[in-house]
This record gives structure tokens, sequence and C-alpha cells, in this order.
């Protein structure tokens, strides 16, 4: 972590080893550097306090591994890598990138969509689900019963995208009745970045939505140059490894209903640029019933602000993510100093946070891939 007052004045004399007595959020390399900050710190510093007391509700989750995936790799006892590597899920399948350790990306990872969970089927939801999606799935337990996982399958790590969409829907004020009748359920999906990697989780959102299609547009800087307009069609959920589960059945559709069996219920379309730039073209075909951006960074990134303008003229039920309280703060404050108005969706915890923790965090606060959610 880099000292709080770095850049600010005479250079930093080594490690951020001091941290803040008070809120004990942030680090500074000497006592002079501490008190130098202090201005510009008093402003958070019990904010962030009250902030880093509610650690212990962003650690709970059901799972097994719960706490290797949290405090061991918050307190860098342990990294995500060797995290997934005693899974055996180190730098393979749809796990590959789940690490950070393949950063810059080079670009022929992208021709192949890839789509397996290497992991039996027992663990990991690769055909249709044995019984209907409930009414309303509270939390990564309820998901888990319904589709018969066990609380030691990892899948969570990677269903935190399509789980923070279905979560993002249940929050808006979406109009259910009005999907029903269109009966395509479009998302305005913004800033996708490691997501673009992992698409085939999407394919969940068949399970979670069964009588919608569902069309997502992600829209961000980060999509390749050279996938620009690519659509992908999404038939099937990611596979399995036994070799005789019906996931890997001959007809790849099978297992989507047999009634109209060449349909595809999930579909996808890749734009490279910012929303404000590129909606006009985007909304010819596809009208967003709702706009989802997940770990958004609003207030870190000032071409966020013609986004949000534009999003209040169009009033579309809009849901951010992002990893910490702190920047989920500074994204509310930016967003209704846009609106001149209170978010619609307050400030709360998703129960359908990533369960890993962050590794290399700016601040010691408690921080996870869509985390906090919030909406205008
Ligand atoms: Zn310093
Ligand atoms: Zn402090
Ligand atoms: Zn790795
Ligand atoms: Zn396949
Ligand atoms: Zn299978």
């Amino acid at each position: 972590m880099d000292c709080a007052a770095r850049g600010t004045g005479t250079p930093c004399t080594g490690p951020a080893t001091r941290r803040c007595g008070h809120c004990g959020a942030v680090a500074y390399c000497s006592l002079s550097h501490q008190i130098s900050d202090w201005n510009n710190h008093k402003e958070e510093c019990s904010r962030l306090e009250q902030q880093m007391r509610h650690a212990d509700i962003l650690h709970d989750f059901p799972f097994t591994y719960s706490t290797d995936a949290t405090l061991q790799v918050s307190a860098k006892q342990m990294t995500r890598c060797s995290f997934l590597a005693t899974r055996g899920l180190r730098h393979i399948g749809l796990w590959k990138y789940e690490c950070g350790c393949h950063h810059p990306i080079a670009s022929s990872e992208y021709l192949r969509i890839n789509d397996d969970w290497n992991l039996p089927s027992a663990l990991c939801p690769c055909t249709e689900p044995r019984d209907p999606v409930p009414i309303n799935l509270s939390d990564w337990k309820d998901y888990y019963q319904w589709r018969c996982l066990p609380l030691h399958s990892p899948v969570a790590l990677l269903l935190h995208w399509p789980l923070t969409i279905y979560q993002s829907i249940q929050l808006s004020a979406t109009r259910r009745s009005s999907l029903e009748v269109n009966g395509t359920l479009h998302i305005h999906y913004l800033g996708p970045e490691k997501e673009l990697l992992q698409l085939a989780v999407f394919g969940e959102l068949h399970a979670l939505f069964p009588h919608l299609e569902v069309h997502i547009e992600l829209i961000g800087p980060a999509v390749p140059q050279f996938r620009d307009g690519e659509r992908i069609n999404l038939c099937n959920y990611a596979h399995c490894l036994d070799l005789d589960c019906t996931c890997k059945s001959s007809s790849e559709n099978r297992s989507w209903g047999v009634s109209n069996s060449n349909a595809t219920k999930v579909t996808l379309r890749l734009r490279k640029g910012y929303y404000h730039d590129c909606y006009r073209d985007i909304v010819k075909d596809s009208f967003p019933d709702i706009i989802v951006a997940s770990n958004a960074g609003i207030a870190a990134y000032s071409d966020w602000l013609p986004t949000i303008e534009l999003i209040r003229e169009r009033d579309v039920p809009a849901i951010f993510s992002d990893f910490c309280e702190e920047a989920a703060h500074l994204a509310a404050r930016c967003i209704t100093a846009v609106t001149g108005r209170p978010l619609t969706v307050p400030i709360q915890v998703n129960p359908f946070r990533q369960p890993m923790a962050v590794e290399d965090t700016v601040l010691y606060l408690p921080s996870y891939s869509n985390c906090f959610l919030f909406g205008m």
C-alpha cells in the first residue's frame, strides 16, 4: 500500500507502515507525512473509521473456504493464485485470469470463448436447474440451494457477475410486467474488464430468467478494438469435467429446451468506447431496460460524468457497483451532484459480491469485486 501523502510534498522516506491510529484505513511512510496529510485526511477519517467497522459483515460468506478466500487473502497469508492452485483451478478454463497473473493480456487470448468450469458436474451449474427459480434469491446460500451446489463449490467466485445483474434487476424499478410483454430483457452493461475473459458465466442468466431472452450490450474502453461489434450467442451453460454429462451432448442446445432448440436465450454484443459516445447507435436496436456498471469507479474517472448526465436525461434505471464502501460513497457524491436528488437505490452491501478479497487495495478497507450496490 502506498503512503497516503505520496506525491503531495517531500518524497516518501520508506514503506507505508504507520497506519492512522483513528481509522486504520490509511497508512503513512513517516510521522511527518502523517502530520502534513491531516488537513486532507480529517474530512474522511471518521467516515473511514465507520466503514472499517463493517468488515465483519463484508467478510461473511457461507462457504467452507470463506476464511481462506477473505481473511487470509486480505492479510496476504494467501494469494488469489495460491488459493486457486490448492483447488486445482490455477490458470485453467474459466479461472485462467482470475488471479491477475496474466497482465497484460495478449489479443490472441480473446479468440476463443472459454467455457470450461474444470470441475465435476456436482460442483458446477452446467445443466438446467432441477427446480424453477424461486421468486427471490436473497443470497449465495439461496442460490446454491436452488442449484443443488455444495458450499465448498468455488463457482460463486465467477458467478458474482451474472448474480450481480440479477440483484440489480431485483433492486431497480425494472418493470417486470413490461418485460414479460416484450419477452426480451435488454441490459446495457458498462465498463466491462475482466469479465470479457469470462463471458460464458453470463449463460447463467438463462437459468435466472427462464422466460426471457436476455440481450447484453457490453460497452467500454477495455473492449479490444478488434472485438468492437462482435456478437456472441451463449447457447448453453459452461461445461463440467464429466465426460458423460448431458452438458456435453452432441446437440449442445439440448439442455436449453427441446421446444425451440435453435433459439439462443442469452446474446451478447461488445462495443468499444464510452457509453455516451455510442448510446445513439446502440439504442437503434437495443433500448435498455436497465443499465448495470460493475466496479465502476465513478469518482476516479471523469469520463463517467457525461454518461451519468445521459442516464439522467433518459431516465433508465441504472445500478452501479464498487469495490469498497468509500468508493461507493464518493461515487454517490458525484451522481447526486449531477442529478440534484438522492440516489433512488441507496448504498448497500451486495449479497452476491465475489467471495474472495481483492489484493493490493488503495486503502485498508475490506474490498471485494461487486461489493456495494447503489443506483439512480
Ligand atoms: Zn510518505
Ligand atoms: Zn484516519
Ligand atoms: Zn496466477
Ligand atoms: Zn462448448
Ligand atoms: Zn456437465
